[in-house]
C-alpha cells in the first residue's frame, strides 16, 4: 500500500503572486502550487490536500487558526500517514512550536514548510521543499514513522519545530535550531540524525489534541537604559497573567531595586514570569551570576534553553490548561514536548 500524506496550505510566500498594481506578495489559491510541481502526481505517495478559502501571509497567524490546524490534523489522523502544513516562514517556528504542545501523543509526522520565492518563480526553493516535506512524513521503517514530532523543513534540514526560529529573511536558509541537532539533512538521500528524533514508545498512546489556548501573556525584552515607566506598563497590562522575560546571556537581568521590586510584585499578583535568554544558543542558568540569583529568588521560572518562539507557545499552552500557579510552575520548569532540554 502507498503512504498517504495530507497536504494542508495556510498560506505564505510559496504561493504567492505578486500584485501588478501594487507590486506586492500576497497569497494566491493552491493552484499556484500544484500548477508548477506536476511531479506530484507521480509520487509513489498517496496525496491529498486541504486549502484555507482564504491562504493568508503568516503574520496574520493566530491561536484560532492553530486550533483550526489541530482540528483539522486530529479529524484526518486515521486516515493519513503524515501531514505537511504549507505555511508562511515568518511565523513558522510559533506555529510549530504550538501545535507541538497541542498535540500530545503524537505518533505520526506533522512537516511544517513553506518558501522564500513563490513557486511561480524559476529559482524557486519552494518546490524541493515541498517534494522533501512530503518525502519525511510519509518515511516508516517497520511500520512506525521516522519523525512523529511536529518538525520544520526547509533548505534541505529537517528541524524539531519548537527549537527553531527564524534567523533569515533573506537567504534560502532561513530557520536554525542552535540548540538541538537536525533531524535530518537532506542530499542524494536524506539522512534521519540518529537518536534525535521523538520515540514513540510501544504501541504508543492515543493521540489528545488539546485546544485551550490562554493569550494572556505578554513580552518584556530587557535593553539598558529601559525605564521603571516601561516596565511598570508591561507587568501592570490589564489581564496578563504570565510573561516572557528576555534577559541578557545566561539569563540575567539588572539589580536595581526598582526592577525587582516590580518582578515581586508582579509575582506576588500571581503572574509566572519565565526567563528567556535573548541569545539565540547557550542557556538561562540562574544563580551563575548574581544579576540572575536575584531572579531565582523572587521566583522567575528559567526557560533553561527554550526559544522565544516555544515559550509564547508554551505559555498559551500552560495557561489554557489551567491548574493551581505551582502546576503551571512545575509545566514550565520541565520539557514537555522535548522543547527544552
Ligand atoms: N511573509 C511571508 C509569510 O510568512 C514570508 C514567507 O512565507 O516566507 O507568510
Amino acid at each position: 500500500m502507498k503512504p498517504s500524506v495530507l497536504l494542508i496550505y495556510t498560506g505564505g510566500t510559496i504561493g504567492m503572486v505578486e500584485d501588478t498594481r501594487t507590486r506586492s506578495l500576497k497569497p494566491f489559491d493552491f493552484s499556484q502550487i500544484t500548477d508548477h510541481i506536476p511531479e506530484l502526481q507521480s509520487f509513489n505517495i498517496s496525496l491529498s490536500s486541504v486549502s484555507f478559502e482564504e491562504p493568508i501571509d503568516s503574520s496574520n497567524m493566530n491561536p484560532v487558526i492553530w486550533v483550526r490546524l489541530a482540528r483539522l490534523i486530529e479529524k484526518n489522523y486515521k486516515r493519513f500517514d503524515g501531514f505537511v502544513i504549507l505555511h508562511g516562514s515568518d511565523t513558522m517556528a510559533f506555529t510549530a512550536s504550538a501545535l507541538s504542545f497541542m498535540l500530545e501523543n503524537l505518533s505520526k509526522p506533522v512537516v511544517l514548510t513553506g518558501s522564500q520565492l513563490p513557486m511561480g518563480i524559476i529559482r524557486t526553493d519552494g518546490k524541493e521543499n515541498l517534494i522533501t516535506a512530503i518525502e519525511i512524513a510519509s518515511r516508516k521503517v517497520k511500520g512506525k514513522a521516522v519523525v512523529p514530532e511536529v518538525c520544520i523543513y526547509f533548505e534541505y534540514q529537517l528541524y524539531r519545530g519548537n527549537r527553531t526560529h527564524k534567523f533569515n529573511a533573506e537567504q534560502f536558509q532561513a530557520f536554525r535550531s542552535a540548540n538541538y541537532p537536525v533531524l535530518a539533512e537532506a542530499g542524494v538521500s536524506i539522512k534521519f540524525t540518529r537518536n534525535a528524533a521523538h520515540k514513540v514508545s510501544g504501541s504508543g498512546r492515543k493521540l489528545k489534541v488539546h485546544t485551550r489556548l490562554n493569550t494572556a501573556i505578554s513580552v518584556l525584552k530587557l535593553y539598558p537604559g529601559i525605564t521603571e515607566n516601561a516596565v511598570a506598563a508591561i507587568l501592570n497590562t490589564k489581564g496578563i497573567r504570565a510573561l516572557v522575560l528576555e534577559t541578557f546571556g545566561s539569563g540575567n537581568a539588572s539589580t536595581d531595586k526598582w526592577f525587582l521590586d516590580l518582578l515581586e510584585k508582579a509575582i506576588s499578583k500571581g503572574i509566572l514570569i519565565y526567563n528567556v535568554t535573548q541569545c539565540n544558543a547557550g542557556r538561562v542558568v540562574q544563580g551563575k551570576y548574581d544579576t540572575s540569583a536575584k531572579l531565582k529568588k523572587l521566583g522567575v521560572v528559567s526557560g533553561v534553553d527554550i526559544t522565544f518562539e516555544a515559550a509564547v507557545a508554551k505559555l498559551m499552552f500552560v495557561l489554557g490548561q489551567g491548574g493551581s500557579g505551582k502546576d503551571m510552575r512545575r509545566m514550565l520548569e520541565r520539557p514537555l514536548r522535548g522543547e527544552m532540554s
